[in-house]
């Protein structure tokens, strides 16, 4: 195996247009608990170029970062300590546990080859292709851990604000065939309110023409992955739940999280996923070739991706 290796990285905060550059550097050492993984496909997020700009510079890990929180590939190297995986398994999960001072990883999945904790993977289900694999741990985990911290309960009613999106379309088809969400409504603009009845929604309300918060209906809980705070609230029951990903300082009944991924949470889900009733959602112009990376974040800082934007690598 060869020591170095082809990976986006950033030695400056910045637009990604202009500090992100392909590079070659060692492929990284492994500790007793990690993998070494070769990767086939690396899903993007907004939250690798908000890290970019420094959003979390007070207790990020020390620059330069390649970046990338989603990885699928194979397993070509084992720490001393590793017990779940052996070479050559085919894995996928989000290399960030807990993103917490200094612990998110200097160096991510936008490489050929990454180090990954094995408590943070799990093994790919059997029916996706590396691409789409890639596309899910990180949106799939935000969109569990929000319903499980709301305790969405079966026969009750959702909200999904941002429906189209890399989270809100898991938040959707999770809420419905996970949780048994009786009722699932979802905003979009126009021309994706289809799209979000084809994944499962219930009603597809039009951002463009209606005022989610001040319709009639009342949800059981609001799924807000847009950060439209404190609007979110006025559209949830007395005593219903808010969920807020994109925004931080909220109140009851709001509350708001950052995710920290684990590969056992990945594990619960991919009997739903296996039997198709969850499925990735890839937008249409994905996946990107690795030598257009900056292309790909060039389009999903637009705002505008429906479902997940991805890389494939191999
Ligand atoms: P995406 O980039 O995938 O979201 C894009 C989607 O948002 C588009 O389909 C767009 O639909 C929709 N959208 C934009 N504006 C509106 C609007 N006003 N109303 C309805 N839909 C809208 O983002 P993600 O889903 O990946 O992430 C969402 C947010 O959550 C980000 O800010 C991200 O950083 C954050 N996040 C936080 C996490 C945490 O741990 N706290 C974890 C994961 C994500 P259209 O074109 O129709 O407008």
């Amino acid at each position: 195996m060869a020591d170095v290796q082809k990976a986006w990285m950033y030695k400056e905060y910045g637009n990604f247009q202009q500090v992100l550059k392909l590079e070659q550097i060692d492929v990284p050492e492994i500790k007793p608990h990690e993998v070494l993984v070769k990767v086939h496909a690396a899903g993007l997020n907004p939250f690798d170029f908000k890290r970019g700009y420094g959003v979390i510079k007070s207790f990020d890990s020390p620059l330069p970062h390649v970046p990338g929180f989603d990885v699928a590939g194979v397993v070509v190297k084992v720490g001393s300590q590793v017990s779940k995986f052996k070479k050559g398994d085919e894995v996928y999960g989000d290399i960030n546990g807990d993103i917490v001072e200094g612990q998110a990883r200097q160096y991510g999945t936008l490489a050929q080859y990454t180090a990954v904790e094995e408590k943070l993977l799990a093994l790919k289900p059997k029916n996706l292709s590396f691409v789409e694999a890639a596309s899910l741990p990180l949106a799939i985990l935000t969109a569990q851990e929000g319903l499980d911290r709301a305790d969405l309960q079966e026969g009750q009613s959702l909200l999904v604000t941002g429906g189209a999106g890399g989270v809100g379309s898991l938040v959707i088809q999770l809420a419905k065939e996970v949780y048994g969400a009786l009722v699932v409504a979802a905003t979009a603009s126009t021309k994706k309110l289809e799209f979000l009845k084809s994944i499962g929604a219930d009603v597809a309300i039009d951002y463009t023409k209606e005022n989610y918060d001040e319709l009639p209906d009342k949800y059981d809980v609001v799924y807000d992955s847009i950060g439209d705070y404190p609007k979110s609230v006025k559209a949830v029951r007395d005593g219903g739940k808010v969920i807020e990903i994109a925004v931080f300082e909220v109140e009851p009944p709001a509350f708001s999280f950052r995710l920290v991924a684990k590969g056992e949470n990945l594990e619960k889900l991919t009997p739903y996923i296996e039997s198709g009733k969850v499925k990735p959602i890839l937008d249409p112009k994905a996946p990107y070739k690795f030598s257009d990376v900056l292309d790909a974040f060039a389009y999903l800082e637009t705002g505008r991706a429906t479902g997940k934007v991805v890389i494939a690598l191999i």
